[in-house]
């Protein structure tokens, strides 16, 4: 692609807002930046941006909200950016439409991998052929969603229809990361129990029949406290 892509970065530590832009503008991205949420708002509206980077402690509005008001209108790519410890922070964010974040401190490596991850799924979202989206495929594991079958290196492994169910919500939304209670919703429907010990014991079952070794899972990975992220799809 020649068209260089455009990301909106809102942060109020200028040291952080240079670094990062600094970084972005070496990988050939445009970047224009916003040191509080009413600017940033204004330029995501007016500068059409392909993904924003949100920092969620501004001084005028909470972040969360900046992700309500951008999702009235747009399902631009956002993904946040959040201290260590905000856990339930970064499930609202989720919650509220963001599509991932990244915590501080991050290494340009993973910031890049998350915004590449983020731009490709909203690219898929403009259309790809339905083929292209038949079928999950990474390290030696493969969904066919058409088919319902699911093989690991060749080998069919049989799950119940509610492994089946959380396993391919999370093969679809490869990449991202997926709440508890967005997987919850998802499953058991909107007023199943949100408390998430049922969603767990599916987890294990389904880590024991796909995992080389539970402990140390390559398909799915656990986001403490804030829910699983699949590995990315080969495919795609
Ligand atoms: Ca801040």
């Amino acid at each position: 692609m020649n068209l260089r892509q455009e990301i909106l970065l809102i942060e109020d530590e200028k040291n952080i807002c240079n670094f990062i832009a600094t970084t972005l503008r070496a990988q050939d991205y445009k970047v224009s930046f916003a040191h509080n949420a009413a600017n940033g708002m204004s330029l995501a509206a007016s500068g059409c941006p392909d993904l924003i980077l949100l920092d969620l402690g501004l001084p005028d509005m909470d972040g969360i909200d900046v992700i309500h008001n951008i999702r009235e209108w747009s399902s631009i790519p956002i993904i946040v950016i959040s201290a260590r410890t905000q856990e339930k922070e970064k499930v609202e964010a989720l919650d509220a439409g963001a599509d991932d974040y990244i915590t501080k401190p991050f290494g340009t490596p993973e910031l890049m991998a998350r915004i590449r991850t983020a731009l490709r799924r909203s690219s898929l979202n403009g259309g790809v052929p339905a083929s292209d989206q038949d079928r999950y495929t990474a390290k030696g594991l493969v969904i066919d969603y058409g088919k319902h079958i699911i093989t690991v290196d060749g080998n069919i492994v049989h799950f119940t229809q509610i492994e089946y169910k959380i396993l391919t919500f999370l093969a679809r939304n490869s990449g991202k990361v997926i709440t508890y209670d967005t997987l919850i919703t998802h499953v058991w429907g909107p007023y199943a129990d949100s408390n998430n010990r049922i969603l767990r014991v599916n987890m294990a079952n389904i880590r024991r029949k796909l995992e080389h070794n539970s402990a140390d899972p390559q398909y799915i990975f656990t986001e403490i406290g804030i829910g699983y992220r699949m590995i990315d799809n080969e495919n795609l």
